[in-house]
């Protein structure tokens, strides 16, 4: 089929049904095809008159609003870079990431306007957006028409990545990733102009902007629009919704309430979740809770979504993250060698494929060395391709720990010890140690009630883990330090306990 951008899908939506409703907000309040497109269009009105011309960036930091849409699609309308920045950054954060990338355009909350006053000069114009439909970027009555024509190279997006493992890095996403993802993701998982998703995600990331919204927009779908996860609202609303798009987090949530049943997902089709590995308990629990097999996906900033657990033309298999989506390659290689491995074998996760972005923003050198020379991108996920060809993911590469040197993944200890009854979930990390160079430290959240003991926890694991893979510590904390996309922060934990055998602790 011809290429066809993200704005060029929601316009073609407008003009077929134009009255058919995009957002529905928790108020009950509901917002038309037509009536984003008029927000839309007089957004770019705005956004022309501040002087963005195609290539440039307009930023974003706002609350979720129906209007924070309508903005993202004027910015691609007039062929400028979208780039959403997360809700949590402040001062020194925004001083980076405003600096690296250089908008034309910064549109921030009403509340915030006087912290970016002094960014403001002949570079930088500062616009207000509120959730009330409220700010300077709505004011006037302009309306502008004309669409740029962009091209699968142009870039559409530059999204900052969540940080996880270093400092974040600018992926500059084109048009093309955005639109061949986009139709992968329809065609996988079925959807259509019939869903009503449940939109409870943020939109500064790829899973609630590029999977989510996108989605939505392209297949003329309708979304419940939820300023945040909420697992009453969630709960409330899955009777009248076909799809959830969650991460683990969400789940972990609903398995404890108690209006989660069969009859109240009577409606629903399919349920995701990505971004973090889901618990295998909290698969299972929900499984059983509502007949409803939770379908896990693969995916980051620099290539959105990479494989998925199959729809309906195969199982889904807890534990794994599924095949790769359509017109997309997966390998699993030696990481020092780049030889393929054989399935079975634990190596370095890489990609290639249209979904794959064109490089980091203003970093060659760190784009150069991500890349192979034939196109694929190293992930930085270890992971292994199963018997039936599902791809599983072992821990990311920075996660690795290598203690007296040998390899410990710690995904196969967390897995052993969220199996103990007195453990809700688990953190595995590895800290300096004098004599292994590192080792295993397990640091553990009690179940409801429960009162995890160390050496309780370690007879529980020693029958199933070679000697070099046990914890030489456990650490009883409340909850896992996380980011707003339930990531666990594995740096701060390892900050946390980095002295415990060495230094003034050991
Ligand atoms: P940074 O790159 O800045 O360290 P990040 O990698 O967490 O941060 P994202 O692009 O938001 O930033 O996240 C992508 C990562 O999330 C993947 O590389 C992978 O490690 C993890 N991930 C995504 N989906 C899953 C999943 N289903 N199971 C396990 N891990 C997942
Ligand atoms: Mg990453």
């Amino acid at each position: 089929p011809p290429f066809t951008t993200i704005y060029r899908s929601f316009a073609e939506q407008v003009e077929r049904q134009p009255d058919k409703a995009l957002f529905e907000l928790p108020d009950g309040r509901q917002i038309t095809y037509r009536e984003t497109a008029r927000t839309v269009g007089r957004i770019a009105a705005r956004l022309v008159a501040d002087g963005v011309t195609p290539g440039d960036r307009v930023a974003m930091q706002v609350d979720k609003s129906p209007e924070a849409i309508a903005l993202y699609l004027a910015t691609l309308q007039i062929g400028g870079v979208f780039l959403p920045l997360n809700t949590a950054y402040t001062g020194a954060e925004m001083e980076y990431f405003i600096g690296d990338a250089r908008p034309r355009v910064l549109v921030c909350s009403p509340e915030r306007r006087a912290d970016h006053a002094h960014r403001e000069g002949e570079d930088l114009v500062v616009e207000t957006l509120g959730t009330k439909g409220d700010g300077t970027l709505l004011e006037g009555d302009g309306r502008h028409d004309e669409v740029v024509d962009a091209s699968a190279d142009d870039p559409a997006a530059i999204l900052y990545t969540s940080g996880t493992t270093g400092r974040s890095k600018g992926a500059v996403l084109t048009h093309g990733n955005l639109a061949s993802n986009c139709q992968a993701l329809l065609e996988a998982w079925q959807f259509t102009d019939q869903d009503r998703l449940i939109h409870a995600l943020p939109i500064f990331h790829v899973h609630g902007l590029f999977v989510a919204a996108n989605m939505t927009l392209a297949a003329g779908a309708s979304m419940y629009y939820l300023p945040k996860f909420d697992v009453e609202t969630v709960v409330e609303l899955l009777p009248r919704a076909t799809v959830l798009m969650g991460v683990p987090t969400f789940y972990t949530r609903m398995v404890r309430n108690d209006r989660l049943t069969p009859e109240a997902c009577a409606s629903m089709r399919l349920f995701v979740s990505g971004s973090a590995p889901l618990l295998a308990s909290d698969h299972e629990t929900f499984e059983a809770r509502t007949g409803h097999a939770i379908l896990e996906r693969y995916g980051m900033t620099e290539t959105g979504m990479n494989t998925t657990n199959p729809y309906e033309d195969g199982p889904r298999k807890p534990g794994t993250v599924g095949k790769p989506l359509p017109g997309t390659e997966i390998r699993v290689v030696d990481g020092e060698t780049g030889q393929v491995l054989p399935d079975g074998e634990i190596g370095s996760i890489e990609v290639r494929g249209p979904n794959v972005f064109s490089g980091y923003w203003q970093l060659p050198e760190k784009t150069a060395a991500e890349f192979r020379a034939d196109g694929f991108f190293i992930t930085g996920d270890l992971g292994r391709i199963d018997e039936d060809g599902y791809l599983c993911i072992v821990g990311r590469g920075k996660d690795l720990v290598i203690s007296g040197g040998y390899n410990i993944y710690p995904k196969e200890i967390e897995a052993l010890l969220d199996a103990h009854p007195t453990v809700l979930e688990s953190a595995v990390i590895g800290v300096p140690h004098p004599d292994f160079g590192e080792t295993v430290v397990a640091v553990v959240v009690p179940a409801p009630g429960q009162e995890p003991q160390e050496t309780e926890l370690l007879k529980f694991i020693a029958g199933d883990l070679a000697r070099f893979k046990h914890p030489r510590a456990v650490r009883v904390v409340d909850a896992l330090p996380r980011n707003v996309m339930g990531k666990v922060q594995k740096a701060e934990l390892r900050k946390r306990y980095q002295d415990l055998f060495v230094g003034s602790n050991a």
